[in-house]
C-alpha cells in the first residue's frame, strides 16, 4: 500500500457507521460491545493481492486464512465488520446441518458427502480456535446446543436426528422430558437432543475481534465503502467504490444475505429473511438461574423456529422470524414477548428493552452455496441461519478456493449459480409461507 493511503487512513478514520434505521440503537449486542475499531474509508486508487467484499465472518475467516498463507488481502465493507448478520445473530455456535447426514451422502456422493459433515462437524472447533489464537474477547461458551420438541412426533424426529449425527461422530445426546426440563428450565418440551460441542458468543464482539485480528495481521480494512462496481481488466479486477477502487488478480465476495446487484444472479441466489431478537436486562440472581441454568442455547422444532439463551451478563435473549424490517418496532416484538413468557413464565413481569433484527440469507435446499463465479471471483453464501460455526470453516475453503483456481478437491462441493425464478416475488412468497408454516406449528 502507499504513502497516499496512509494520508487516507488519517484524515478519514470511523469508529462506527449506525445510521437511523439500521435497526441498531436497540440491538443489545451493538451496546454491550466495545465500540468499532477506528478504519479509514477507501479513497484513492490501491492494489492487493485479493480483496474480499463484505466484513463479515465469512470475510473475515477467509481474510485471516488468506493472511495465514502469507497473502496481501484488502477487505472492504459497505458499513463496518459486523455490519450484516454477524453483528446481530443469536451467537448460537451449532455445528451440524439442518439436513441429516445420510440426505448429505444421498445428494453428494459418499466421499463430498462425507467430507461436507466432516467440514460442519468440526466448525465449532474452527470458532473457538479462531477466537483462541486471535485472544478473541467475545463471551465465548462451549456449553451445548439443545433442540427440544413440543410433542410426540416432533420427538420422533429429533430422536432420529440426534442417533442419525451421533453415527457420524457427533457428540449428540437424547434427553428424556426430565433431562430437558432439568437443563431448560421449562416444561414447555417434551423430549429433544443435546449437542454437547456447540456453544455461543457475543456475536457482534466476535465479528469485532476478527476484523482487529485480520488489521492487526496486516490487512487492509475499509469501512463506509459500498462496492458498486466490479469489473475485470486485463485479467485483474477492479473493484470500485463512490470514492475509490481496488485491484487484484482474485476478488471474495462475503456479502451473503446483505448481496446487492453487484454480480448479475447473486442476490436472486437466495432469499434475505429477518430474523429479530429481544432481550431482557440481566435477570436478578435466583429467577436467572431459573432458566438454561446450565447456559446451553437452545432452539424449538417448530418451522418458524424460537432460539434463545442467556448471554454473559444473565440477559434472556430469544429470537424468530421477523417481519421485513431491520428495526422492528414494539408491536412486532410483542408475539416474542408472549412467546417467552409462555416458555418462562416467571418472565411476566420483566421487561424487554432491546428488540433488533437482521437478514439470514436461505437458500432453496437449506444448505450454504460455493461458487466460482468467474476467473478469480470466487463467493459463498446461503447459510440458513446456522452461519456462526460454519463460517469459520467456510472461511478456510474460500481461501483455498480464490487461490487454487479450481484445480484441487474441496471440502465443500463448488455449485453454478442459480438465480431463483420470480425472485422479485419473494416476500409474497415468504409471508405465504410464514402463514402457513405458522397454522401448521399452532396445530402441531
Ligand atoms: C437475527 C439473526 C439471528 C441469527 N442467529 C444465528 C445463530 O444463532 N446461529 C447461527 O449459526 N447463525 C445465525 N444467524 C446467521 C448468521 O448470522 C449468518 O449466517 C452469518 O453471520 C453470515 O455471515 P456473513 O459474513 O456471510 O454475512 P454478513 O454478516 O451478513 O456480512 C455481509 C457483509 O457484506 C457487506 N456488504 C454487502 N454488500 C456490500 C457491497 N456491495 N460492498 C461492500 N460490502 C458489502 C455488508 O455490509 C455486511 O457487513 C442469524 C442471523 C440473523 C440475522
Amino acid at each position: 500500500m502507499s504513502d497516499s493511503h496512509s494520508i487516507a487512513i488519517r484524515q478519514s478514520v470511523q469508529t462506527s457507521v449506525e445510521r437511523p434505521g439500521d435497526g441498531l440503537d436497540r440491538s443489545l449486542w451493538a451496546r454491550t460491545a466495545a465500540p468499532a475499531p477506528a478504519l479509514p474509508v477507501l479513497r484513492g486508487s490501491h492494489r492487493a493481492e485479493v480483496v474480499v467484499v463484505g466484513a463479515g465472518y465469512t470475510g473475515l475467516a477467509t481474510a485471516l486464512a488468506l493472511i495465514e498463507r502469507g497473502v496481501q488481502v484488502a477487505i472492504v465493507d459497505a458499513r463496518e465488520p459486523g455490519f450484516g448478520a454477524s453483528g446481530r445473530n443469536g451467537g448460537q455456535v451449532i455445528p451440524v446441518f439442518k439436513h441429516e447426514p445420510q440426505a448429505i451422502m444421498a445428494r453428494f456422493g459418499e466421499e463430498a458427502g462425507r467430507d461436507m459433515i466432516d467440514m460442519v462437524m468440526r466448525s465449532a472447533d474452527d470458532v473457538f480456535a479462531l477466537i483462541d489464537k486471535y485472544g478473541i474477547a467475545c463471551d465465548a461458551e462451549r456449553t451445548g446446543w439443545i433442540q427440544g420438541a413440543r410433542n410426540a412426533a416432533g420427538g420422533q424426529v429429533l430422536h432420529r436426528r440426534c442417533l442419525a449425527w451421533r453415527k457420524v461422530g457427533a457428540d449428540a445426546q437424547l434427553l428424556d422430558a426430565d433431562e430437558i426440563a432439568q437443563l431448560s428450565g421449562t416444561t414447555h418440551f417434551r423430549s429433544g437432543w443435546l449437542l454437547g460441542n456447540a456453544g455461543s458468543v457475543n456475536p457482534l464482539k466476535y465479528a469485532r475481534g476478527l476484523a482487529s485480528a485480520a488489521v492487526g495481521r496486516g490487512a487492509s480494512l475499509f469501512v463506509g465503502s459500498p462496492v458498486v462496481r466490479l469489473e475485470s481488466v486485463d485479467g485483474a479486477w477492479r473493484v470500485a467504490t463512490p470514492e475509490g477502487e481496488l485491484h487484484a488478480r482474485r476478488v471474495v465476495l462475503a456479502t451473503n444475505g446483505y448481496s446487492t446487484r453487484l454480480w448479475p444472479g447473486l442476490r436472486e441466489s437466495i432469499v434475505p429473511l429477518y430474523s429479530m431478537q429481544i432481550a431482557t436486562d440481566p435477570l436478578p440472581a435466583a429467577l436467572g438461574a431459573s432458566i438454561l441454568p446450565r447456559r446451553q442455547t437452545m432452539t424449538d422444532d417448530r418451522h418458524l423456529v424460537h432460539y434463545f439463551r442467556r448471554d454473559a451478563a444473565g440477559r434472556f435473549v430469544i429470537g424468530a422470524r421477523g417481519p421485513f424490517r431491520p428495526d422492528p418496532s414494539a408491536h412486532d416484538a410483542r408475539r416474542l414477548i408472549a412467546m417467552a413468557r409462555r416458555l418462562y413464565p416467571q418472565l411476566d413481569e420483566v421487561a424487554f428493552p432491546f428488540r433488533w433484527a437482521g437478514r439470514v440469507a436461505m437458500t432453496p435446499d437449506f444448505m450454504p452455496h460455493l461458487h466460482r463465479l468467474a476467473p478469480g471471483l470466487t463467493t459463498a453464501l446461503g447459510f440458513n441461519g446456522r452461519g456462526v460455526a460454519m463460517t469459520a470453516a467456510m472461511g478456510r475453503v474460500l481461501a483455498q478456493a480464490c487461490l487454487d483456481d479450481g484445480d484441487r478437491r474441496l471440502p465443500y462441493p463448488v455449485s453454478a449459480l442459480h438465480p431463483i425464478p420470480l425472485h422479485r416475488l419473494h416476500r409474497a412468497g415468504v409471508q405465504m409461507m410464514m402463514s402457513y408454516y405458522r397454522l401448521r406449528d399452532r396445530l402441531a
